[in-house]
């Protein structure tokens, strides 16, 4: 047999960079050694829905809003630490003006960390630099008009919250009229605009909403959407008024309750988790058709793998939804900290991130803020 010659193909030199110079201090951790990558940031207290299992209906706005400027700055810092996530959220996040703009600036920024958690620091930074994953979560009441600009701006992904998939009860939960006719038309929106998958997120609370599980299982099949339910959290605006729901360990309906209640409408199909730090367990059905989440905070804590830190509407880091103080970033940048001041600020609060909540426990506290005041 004769020897062919030995080829030797040498990989492009941009696909295959040297190795970068890494920089000491590697993406922001906590003291429990979770990696934190995702930031949730309220743009809004506003909000222009009053769902009973989330507001009283009298509470209006009870914190400020800043402007877009500010903040996108303290955002910068956050990505300059090691955040890749961002979630637009609220109180109604459609309802701030100058969304777009912003979701275009985000769209601009870059991570300059490696998967590892490395940060470079040479100049192979910018070639090696990935854009942000940016997602929105709203009510969808406006969202049927907005979606093309959003998705045009660079927005990655929408996440809808909807509770029932008829009008009536719709309205029920929402408490304004015709709101589920909008809701619908949003969600279309986003998938035409390649907003997908879309989600939609459901909360059930036991005798109010949670015959909606399969239907829900239906709509998911029907509109090429994942559902994904959320087990209600003790996180409402308490309230006297005889219709009150406050929150009551026996009104939240559990993850085993839902796999029970939808594998006996069709077989149920696991599905793997996309990231480590996945809170949805995931599932399809045995045609492989529609996608359910099942996020159970309550009955199946996920603590150990948080990666996320919120900040509020104020400017406030809060670092556990459960936390019963935040952390004042906005006066930092107010009284004319630098990048680096800010930069050095959020590790600090991050160091402090709880290491579980402590829902359905004997010392369990009320947070010192509401989901809407702080940001879903
Ligand atoms: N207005 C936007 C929306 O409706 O999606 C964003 C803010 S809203 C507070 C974010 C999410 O929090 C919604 O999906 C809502 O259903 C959820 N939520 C509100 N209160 C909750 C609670 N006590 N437990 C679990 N989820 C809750």
């Amino acid at each position: 047999m004769s020897s062919m010659p030995l080829i030797s193909i040498e990989p492009p030199a941009a696909l295959f960079p040297r190795a970068a110079r890494v920089a000491p201090e590697g993406r922001l951790r906590d003291s429990h050694g979770r990696a934190i990558t995702d930031l949730r940031i309220s743009i809004t207290d506003r909000c222009n829905y009053k769902c009973v299992y989330c507001r009283t209906g009298e509470e209006g706005v009870l914190f400020s809003e800043l402007p877009m400027a500010d903040y996108l700055r303290m955002i910068r810092a956050f990505v300059a630490v090691g955040i890749e996530k961002i979630r637009l959220t609220g109180g109604e996040p459609l309802l701030r003006k100058g969304l777009v703009e912003m979701v275009e600036e985000l769209g601009a920024m870059r991570t300059t960390y490696l998967p590892g958690g490395e940060r470079i620091a040479d100049e192979s930074a910018e070639a090696l630099s990935r854009p942000l994953d940016i997602a929105l979560t709203t009510n969808g009441h406006l969202l049927e008009s907005m979606a093309q600009p959003l998705k045009d701006a660079g927005l990655t992904r929408v996440t809808v919250s909807m509770d029932a998939v008829d009008s009536e009860t719709f309205t029920r939960i929402t408490r304004v009229p015709r709101s589920f006719d909008r809701v619908l038309a949003g969600i279309r929106a986003a998938r035409e605009a390649g907003l997908g998958p879309v989600k939609v997120n459901c909360v059930l609370l036991r005798g109010f909403n949670d015959e909606q599980i399969e239907l829900f299982a239906e709509f998911s099949r029907r509109e090429q959407v994942i559902v994904r339910f959320i087990e209600w959290m003790p996180l409402e605006e308490p309230s006297s008024a005889p219709d009150a729901r406050n929150w009551k360990p026996e009104t939240v309906v559990t993850m085993d309750e839902i796999v029970t209640r939808l594998n006996a409408w069709r077989p149920l199909v696991d599905l793997a988790p996309n990231a480590a730090s996945e809170t949805a367990r995931r599932f399809t059905f045995d045609d492989g058709l529609g996608e359910i989440g099942i996020i159970a905070p309550v009955s199946r804590p996920f603590c150990g793998h948080c990666s996320r830190v919120r900040l509020t509407s104020d400017g406030k880091i809060r670092t556990c939804l459960f936390s019963q103080t935040d952390h004042d970033l906005y006066g930092v940048l107010r009284r004319g900290g630098s990048d680096a001041d800010l930069e050095t600020y959020i590790r600090k609060v991050v160091m402090k991130k709880e290491a579980r909540h402590h829902i359905g426990e004997a010392d369990f506290l009320k947070p010192s803020r509401n989901m809407v005041h702080i940001g879903g």
